[in-house]
């Protein structure tokens, strides 16, 4: 490659070493961000070098359990169905992301598979060209009737929420629901061909950490992947450790750390480290001779915001760049006009600009010696995970 003879004060500029090698990166790296270069080379790196690759979806605020971490006790103010995003404009706002960059999409909600025709919807989002993955997480509960049906629509991952394999502590963390409803989810998930199939778990000191050895054994048999995951205070700490008879009703009464649960699992067998990917989120490790595999996810005790690679769309269309942030950017103004297209991907790009560095959620961090955050005060509680999409 040749560059152009650039001179100041009368010397070359493209014969010093360090301005060619400078001049051939920008030459190969400029098409990657170029302004109308096919989808599948586009990226989307923020103000900290993060590159935004990832879209959270939630396609409904309604949900058919009642989990006492993510459900406030009065229930939710539902949105209006003619509020909430049609099939069309979350296709839309997809292929406007993928054409910037986003290469992931996780169907989630409330809960999704109670969205009338979902299928529907991944078979439509499967046609776009430069998206890799569609991923859904999902309590479980209509897994069995959907199973199959999601697979042939293009479902390349599922992860299905489990917070106890008890059929009465079941019951009482989610309010009513029915735990051999879930546990024939995975059965037919499985047998569709669902894999990976990650399962969920949220940790509660002293509700279920005496079942963690049994969830670590599930992955002996069967290739499943259980991802043990730190509660986020959601200002429900409260009402949960009251219905689920937990400690004086703080959040340090009820959170666990990763670090605990793995070192439970040591009990169950020699840990194995799998390697990951730069932006994977868990710290994830075999169990020397099972088939699946069991990782840790922490949020509050080792927050990775470092590598944070998410952007989060509501069911109602606003779209979130943090989330434990309550600034967001209302995608569905793109659809007032014609060329909703660049007015999406324009939206975004702003989106993606303001992302923060950091979550803020202070007084929470368990590891406050390698505590990154400086508490200023944002809006980081008090919300509810089936608004956002978790
Ligand atoms: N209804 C679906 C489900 O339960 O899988 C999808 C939506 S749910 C909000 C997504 C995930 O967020 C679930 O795995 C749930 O356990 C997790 N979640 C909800 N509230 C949480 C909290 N306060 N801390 C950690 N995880 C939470
Ligand atoms: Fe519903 Fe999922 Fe929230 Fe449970 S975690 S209440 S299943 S949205």
């Amino acid at each position: 490659m040749t560059l152009p003879p650039l001179f100041w004060k009368g010397v070359s500029l493209s014969r010093k070493p360090t301005f060619q090698i400078c001049g051939k990166l920008a030459f190969l790296i400029y098409p990657l961000y170029a302004p109308g270069v096919k989808a599948i080379w586009r990226k989307m790196i923020d103000s900290f070098g993060r590159e935004i690759d990832y879209l959270r979806i939630s396609v409904t605020d309604r949900c058919n359990l009642r989990c006492v971490y993510c459900m406030p006790a009065h229930g939710i103010i539902h949105k209006q169905p003619s509020d909430i995003l049609s099939f069309e404009q979350i296709y839309s706002i997809v292929k406007a992301a993928v054409g910037l960059g986003i290469r992931k999409v996780r169907i989630t909600g409330g809960e999704p598979l109670v969205r009338k025709d979902l299928p529907a919807l991944i078979a439509e989002l499967k046609t776009i060209n430069g998206l890799k993955e569609i991923c859904l997480t999902t309590n479980g509960i209509y897994l069995s009737e959907y199973a199959l049906a999601i697979k042939e629509a293009g479902l390349d991952r599922i992860n299905i929420s489990l917070d106890s394999l008890n059929k009465e502590k079941f019951r009482k963390i989610t309010q009513g629901g029915n735990l051999e409803m879930v546990l024939s989810g995975i059965d037919r998930a499985l047998a569709a061909g669902l894999a990976p199939l990650k399962i969920n778990n949220v940790l509660l000191k002293d509700f279920n950490t005496d079942e963690i050895a049994d969830f670590a054994n599930l992955t002996k048999a069967r290739p499943l992947h259980v991802r043990f995951i730190e509660y986020m205070p959601t200002g429900l700490h409260g009402f949960c450790a009251d219905v689920l008879g937990l400690g004086h009703g703080s959040y340090d009464d009820i959170f666990l750390s990763a670090q605990e649960a793995k070192n439970i699992c040591r009990s169950v067998g020699e840990l194995e480290p799998v390697e990951q990917g730069t932006a994977d989120t868990a710290e994830v490790f075999k169990i020397r001779g099972f088939l699946g595999s069991v990782g840790f996810i922490s949020p509050i005790s080792r927050p990775f915001c470092a590598s944070c690679n998410k952007l989060r769309l509501t069911s109602e269309g606003r779209l979130r760049n943090c989330l434990h942030s309550s600034k967001t950017i209302d995608l569905k103004k793109a659809f007032a006009n014609n060329n909703s297209q660049d007015e999406l991907a324009a939206l975004i790009q702003e989106a993606i600009s303001l992302k923060p560095e950091f979550h803020n959620l202070p007084g929470h961090h368990k590891d406050e010696k390698n505590n990154p955050l400086v508490p200023i005060g944002l809006e980081a509680e008090n919300f509810s995970m089936c608004q956002i999409g978790g």
